[in-house]
């Protein structure tokens, strides 16, 4: 068995290798050649831990694997990161297991390229003002991999907590980028992109200040209960989901379909526009919104991704087992 540890993977894999991993998976997903398995996530009862798996299949890479972590709310204290994730790969054939990967960065990383590959596909050509909602660990990973997609020309943000805006105002002066601290009115007045990376259980940014033809990429949504947009916003837009199950249970569109604003079938898995079959964007007036909940096969892409790249380059460890 390989094992390619946390600590080497930051020199592994690129954005641009993720971006790769992501949009080639989600497109295998919708032509039925790669699927997810249902989640497993529980509270362990110690440590406030939430822990669970996300595994999946995909048949045309023949990776098949499973990621095992979760959320342990005390690790800040201890100088760990809150979020801990392993992924365990599997030889298809056998069952044995092929490698262990560190999964805390890749998780960064394929949620990035998840939002920018949906940027790539679904906003509006000419966009050239991206901006961010949220200003949390994961919003620096977002700004990089949009910006490598799109066409920035600036970065407008906004945060509840405006003590933490130094990282957005940061990451942007890492990327040549001028940031502006705006109000929620002016991030939806000022963007032709949105990300939202909040953990947050109530809506902040309302229907009536997104314009027509801006594409938002909903990314922190990811457990029952959150929500960062109106509900309403998805009424108004053409909504896209990583998948469908989890976007209607756990993600931004479980609102909007428990009110009744729009049905699933509404919502287009966003496989589907990469793979050319389903329309994307279909004009410039249109309001875009990409549901993205994080699934198992993003994660497998960029673990197996990762272990090509480090076997390659001879920075693995193996063991036989
Ligand atoms: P973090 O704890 O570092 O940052 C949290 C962010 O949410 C901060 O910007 C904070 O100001 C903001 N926030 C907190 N409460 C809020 C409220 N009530 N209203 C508005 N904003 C609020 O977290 P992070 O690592 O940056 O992750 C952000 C979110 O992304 C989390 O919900 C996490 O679960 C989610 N996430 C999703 C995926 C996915 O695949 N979709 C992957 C990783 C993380």
């Amino acid at each position: 068995m390989l094992i390619v540890p946390e600590k080497e993977i930051a020199g592994l894999i690129s954005e641009a290798a993720a971006f790769e991993a992501v949009e080639a998976v989600f497109a295998a997903m919708a032509r039925g050649e790669a699927v997810n398995f249902p989640v497993v996530r529980e509270a362990i009862g110690h440590a406030e831990a939430l822990y669970g798996f996300k595994s999946g299949f995909d048949r045309a890479g023949l990776v098949l694997g499973v990621k095992a972590g979760g959320y342990w709310p005390g690790n800040m204290a201890k100088g760990l990161t809150n979020h801990q994730s392993t992924v365990f790969l599997f030889d298809p054939d056998t069952g044995q297991a092929s490698a262990m990967v560190g999964g805390n960065l890749l998780t960064a990383l394929r949620t990035a390229a998840a939002a920018a590959v949906s940027i790539k596909h679904l906003a509006r050509k000419d966009a050239k003002v991206l901006g961010m909602l949220g200003a949390g660990h994961q919003s620096a990973f977002q700004m990089r991999a949009a910006v490598r997609a799109g066409n920035f020309e600036r970065v407008v943000g906004w945060n509840l907590h405006p003590e933490m805006l130094g990282r957005l105002a940061d990451t942007a002066a890492e990327l040549g980028l001028p940031f502006q601290a705006v109000s929620l009115e002016g991030l939806g007045a000022e963007a032709d992109v949105i990300i939202t990376i909040t953990s947050s259980f109530a809506p902040s940014l309302m229907a009536d200040m997104v314009r027509p033809g801006t594409h938002l990429a909903c990314m922190g949504t990811d457990t029952k209960g959150k929500q960062e947009v109106e509900a309403a916003l998805l009424a108004k837009a053409r909504v896209f989901c990583d998948e469908r199950a989890q976007s209607i249970s756990i993600g931004e569109a479980q609102h909007a379909v428990a009110a009744g604003l729009i049905a699933a079938g509404d919502i287009t898995e966003f496989g589907a526009v990469v793979a050319g079959l389903a329309p994307g964007r279909q004009s410039d007036a249109e309001i875009t919104l990409f549901d993205g909940t994080g699934v198992a096969l993003q994660d497998l892409a960029v673990a197996a991704r990762a272990v090509a790249l480090a076997v390659e380059r001879g920075q693995v460890v193996a063991v036989s087992v």
